[in-house]
């Protein structure tokens, strides 16, 4: 059986730079991947263009873009957004900032990163087993026995970054969970997260294609608020997606099946009941022979007007100056608060993120060792930590590496 000090399961970004860093602190290294080949997903984030990190201050409006942010204190504290550009640029990867704060490589291809991670991969001496799954591992008196659909191994330590069940084709099926919970951790019921939602009533069908800016989107599970975001929103085939509903999405999934969830559409943020009941009046008394869909023109995209004003109550055709105050109130009313209910949350395959994994009570986030069991690490997205969109995924699963393996 050959023997390592310590063996990484799941060559994504996390598990690299975990084997990067723990072959400056242990000689016998390796990381086994089931895939062909490093960082497969790595390869389709940002449409391709690898969003790796976002240049924003860490602070506590960066840590609230996450799941368990309190956690990634100390881990940014020893691995920092500045690290991670620093550590890239210097080992030739040329970066650049762009909306937002966004980091990309400078060609904008994914590929130049996992290039640069395979090379500094090759320059440590890690050996990468590929093609090879990992089946089971067990605890022995020193160390683990680790269990490949291939052979067995022995190890002094394990780090475990297998990530979540996001995109499995990519490889990640949750195989990580099986043997926290095996070894007694915790493990938070693994949901999707950055993902589209889908809606109960039919009209959206009729929307679909249509792309809202600068709308505040809220979600409600019986009334009791559990998200709120501001940004674009995409009308699908099945509902609603885009950045601000996909930064909505893990709450939405994890509070699935607990009541009825609803998704308030704020059209027009910026503008209270007064101001927005002023501007509709304004626009009646400057359009007193428009007909109440053509009004409408001002205030929403064309596409949505006919369901927006059938399913607020008030007849469509119906001349500007015959619109009584109380139906401009009911207008404004749905301007502010245009309510859809959620059917579900989309499936795995199609969510960019996992919510939930391994509890982070049960991990040391000095280390990244587990509490439970000794000489037991865990990286990446396999911990219950997710992101919103913007870089901060890979920030905090590119550092979590980082801390398993200088700390091991
Ligand atoms: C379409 C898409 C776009 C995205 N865009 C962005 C973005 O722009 N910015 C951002 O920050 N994040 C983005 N993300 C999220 C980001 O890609 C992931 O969160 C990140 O890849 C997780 O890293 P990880 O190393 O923890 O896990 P993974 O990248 O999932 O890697 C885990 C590895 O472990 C291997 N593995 C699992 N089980 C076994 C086993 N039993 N034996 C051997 N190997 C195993 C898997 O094959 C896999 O290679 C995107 C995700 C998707 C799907």
């Amino acid at each position: 059986m050959e023997g390592f000090d310590v063996i990484i399961i799941g060559a994504g970004p996390s598990g690299c730079f975990s084997g990067i860093f723990t072959s400056e602190r242990c000689k016998k290294v390796v990381i086994i991947e089931k895939n062909n080949q490093i960082c497969k997903k790595l390869l389709l984030t940002g449409k391709g263009k690898c969003n790796l990190t976002n240049m924003n201050e860490i602070n506590n409006d960066y840590l609230s873009k996450y799941r368990n942010g309190k956690f990634l204190i100390n881990v940014f504290h020893q691995f920092s957004n500045r690290d991670l550009f620093e550590f890239f640029e210097n080992n030739g990867l040329k970066l650049k900032i762009d909306t937002g704060k966004r980091v990309y490589p400078e060609s904008e291809n994914g590929e130049d990163v996992v290039k640069t991670v395979k090379k500094i991969l090759d320059r440590n001496k890690v050996k990468v087993f590929l093609k090879e799954r990992v089946i089971d591992i067990e605890k022995l008196k020193n160390g683990f026995k680790v269990i490949t659909d291939k052979r067995i191994f022995k190890c002094a330590k394990v780090i475990i970054a297998t990530g979540g069940k996001s995109f499995p084709e990519t490889g990640s099926q949750g195989d990580g969970f099986v043997w926290a919970k095996k070894f007694g951790h915790k493990i938070i019921n693994p949901v999707p997260a950055l993902c589209g939602i889908e809606i109960k009533e039919n009209f959206i069908k009729k929307w679909q294609g249509i792309n809202l800016k600068n709308v505040k989107v809220i979600s409600y599970l019986n009334d009791k608020k559990i998200g709120e975001e501001f940004g674009e929103v995409l009308f699908t085939h099945y509902g609603v997606s885009g950045p601000a509903i996909l930064n909505l999405s893990g709450n939405i999934s994890e509070n699935y099946g607990k009541g009825e969830i609803k998704i308030i559409i704020n059209f027009k943020p910026a503008l209270n009941e007064e101001i927005l009941d002023n501007r509709l009046q304004r626009e009646i008394n400057q359009n007193p022979n428009k007909i109440l869909k053509n009004l409408f023109k001002n205030l929403i995209p064309s596409g949505l007007i006919d369901e927006f004003l059938e399913i607020s109550g008030v007849d469509s055709e119906k001349k500007a100056n015959q619109i009584t105050k109380k139906e401009r109130k009911i207008l404004a009313e749905s301007l502010l608060n245009f309510s859809l209910i959620v059917k579900k949350p989309r499936p795995f395959y199609e969510s960019m993120v996992t919510r939930g994994g391994v509890c982070v009570d049960e991990i040391s986030p000095k280390t990244m060792e587990s509490k439970i069991l000794k000489n037991l690490y865990f990286a990446g997205e396999v911990i219950d930590i997710d992101g919103k969109t913007g870089g901060y995924n890979l920030q905090a699963y590119f550092s979590t590496g980082y801390v398993s393996g200088i700390n091991i």
